[in-house]
């Protein structure tokens, strides 16, 4: 498990996204970044985001510094559109950034900017999967690629079908972020499951984000890692009363105010000495990080 430190270097996005807080985050000013840089040991992994990351202007100089300085790992979240220009592509892969997270909405162009509230063209985003897919490392491997689809009920229908779409474009991993609105948990958990299922099939990494282990039941293993990421505090989570009796409950946060407000909610807590075992090394692991 691998646990980034966020690095958010700005506040504005080509997106406007209604479901999204990070605009409310403070962004590292540049003496505040500095002091970052200055620190004796900077963390291994680093994910650097904030509205639109790569519209800074010192981000390839950032990266270079930041791997100069020790950091291994820097991932870089983005909406993939400025990456169309091949240049500064190029320029940030070969400074050292060698993870790329792409928010994804759909392959629809009118649903994509109806969840963005942009008017981006789908277009681009896709130019600039495609310029990063044209390159590779030193050591011959691509970039990693992973695609977080972000899903609500004005895509759900269509899941799968933009997982199979993205999958020419062969990630490393998807990332299913479910957001509000949704209309009904049934219907969102069986699209989430056939999503796993095809990622599973074409061998690929898929973790869901948002969605507490419970409502996964035993489809929550190895998809649940980022529960504890610090996008889920974006939303309102709340223990219940059955969470109290729920093998993962010492690392969940419980769950999230909108899953709450469905018609249909309803939870079965996890309970098997088998799972609450492997819930206490996720702790465990969690702590160690
Ligand atoms: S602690 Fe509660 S919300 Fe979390 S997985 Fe268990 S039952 Fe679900």
């Amino acid at each position: 498990m691998i646990r980034y430190h966020s690095l958010k270097i700005n506040n504005s996005c080509l997106n406007s996204c209604s479901f999204c807080s990070e605009i409310k985050q403070d962004f590292f000013s540049p003496e505040k970044l500095n002091d970052f840089l200055n620190q004796p040991k900077l963390p291994e992994s680093i994910k650097i985001f904030g509205g639109e990351p790569l519209t800074v202007d010192f981000l390839t100089d950032l990266v270079a510094n930041l791997r100069r300085k020790g950091a291994r790992r820097i991932m870089i979240k983005t909406t993939a559109a400025p990456l169309s220009d091949f240049n500064l592509t190029f320029n940030l892969v070969s400074k050292g950034a060698h993870h790329f997270e792409i928010e994804f909405f759909s392959f629809e162009p009118a649903i994509y900017q109806a969840m963005t509230n942009s008017d981006l063209s789908l277009e681009l985003v896709l130019q600039g999967i495609s310029n990063l897919r044209r390159l590779s490392l030193e050591n011959g491997q691509n970039p990693f690629l992973s695609f977080r689809i972000i899903v609500n009920s004005a895509n759900i229908n269509e899941v799968t079908r933009n997982l199979v779409f993205l999958l020419k474009f062969r990630p490393d991993r998807f990332v299913l972020s479910i957001v509000p609105p949704l209309e009904k948990l049934d219907f969102t958990l069986e699209k989430v499951r056939e999503a796993i299922k095809i990622a599973n099939l074409n061998l690929i990494w898929l973790q869901t984000e948002n969605v507490p282990f419970c409502l996964l039941g035993e489809d929550c293993y190895h998809y649940g890692e980022l529960l504890t990421s610090s996008f889920l505090f974006s939303f309102k989570a709340s223990k219940l009363k059955s969470c109290l009796e729920c093998s993962a409950s010492k690392v969940c946060q419980g769950v999230p105010s909108f899953y709450q407000e469905l018609e249909d909610f309803r939870v079965s807590p996890l309970i098997s000495s088998e799972k609450f075992e492997d819930f206490e090394f996720l702790k465990k692991e969690m702590e160690r990080l």
